[in-house]
């Protein structure tokens, strides 16, 4: 029987059913001992086999997203902010203008939850199937300046790339010469056509110009950007500083 068993095992695995392959023995005993019909038994090999490729997907997809730190639209507290209506909110949740390609441009100072909100948005389509990248902006021209010399630059953009929603947070943050807003330039047209953005930036639209410097860029940019995009300005006092931890007692919740 052992025999039997490991060949069976060997040929699921050259089927590249590797996960039902590890299970196939504890389903068996379990299928002898609770009596299992046949069309039960494969039910439960077949079953465990997609759900675990979709779990190890999924794993890899939020591995690949890079998110600095993963908090879900879950831990959103709408409460905490106003400039976003309950109907807004779940809008953007059910991530219908992923599809449809829309981009998603967050404004507002710091600490309001931009950044927050994308990663939120994108551990949903992660979720849901879809590849998503996060990526700071300054890490962004950093990036794309080192695709030449770098691999990891290179398989970071790979990503880019490939997914459906890139994130680029904290955009201007600084300021860019030509060659970079070049750079930027060319992946906001490449990605025009493949992939929805999210851009989080404390300064408008009005005020981009300024720091891309090259006027001609900054309106092709723009014009990419803004063509299919829902402005969500979060306005309001910083959650950080409302919910910071004093040093001198516990943590303090101010008005
Ligand atoms: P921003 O990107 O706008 O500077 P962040 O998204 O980094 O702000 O938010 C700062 C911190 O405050 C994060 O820890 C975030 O989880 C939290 N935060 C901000 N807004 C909210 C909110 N409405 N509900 C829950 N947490 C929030
Ligand atoms: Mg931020």
């Amino acid at each position: 029987m052992n025999v039997i068993l490991e060949t069976m095992q060997n040929q699921l695995k050259s089927l590249t059913l590797t996960e039902a392959a590890k299970v196939v023995p504890t389903i068996i005993q379990q299928a002898e001992s609770e009596d299992w019909s046949y069309i039960q038994f494969l039910q439960k090999l077949l079953g465990h086999e997609q759900e675990r490729r979709e779990e190890k997907q999924m794993e890899k997809r939020l591995k690949w997203a890079a998110f600095p730190f993963q908090k879900t639209l879950q831990e959103f507290d709408l409460n905490e902010q106003q400039s976003l209506s309950r109907k807004q909110f779940t809008q953007l949740s059910e991530l219908n203008w992923l599809d449809q390609m829309f981009n998603l441009i967050l404004l507002g100072p710091p600490g309001v939850g931009k950044t927050h909100l994308a990663i939120g948005l994108g551990l949903e389509a992660i979720y849901k199937g879809y590849k998503v990248a996060f990526i700071s902006m300054g890490e962004l021209i950093h990036t794309l300046k080192t695709e030449e010399i770098t691999r990891r630059s290179q398989a970071r953009l790979k990503r880019i790339r490939e997914a459906n929603l890139v994130v680029i947070d904290d955009l201007m943050f600084m300021a860019m010469d030509s060659k970079e807003a070049n750079l930027f330039f060319h992946l906001i047209n490449e990605l025009y056509n493949s992939a929805s953005i999210i851009l989080t930036s404390n300064k408008g639209p009005s005020d981009w110009g300024d720091l891309i410097g090259d006027p001609a860029i900054t309106t092709a940019i723009l014009d990419r950007i803004a063509h299919r995009s829902e402005i969500v300005h979060l306005n309001g006092d910083s959650y950080r500083m409302k919910h910071r931890t004093s040093i001198f007692g516990e943590k303090t919740v101010q008005k």
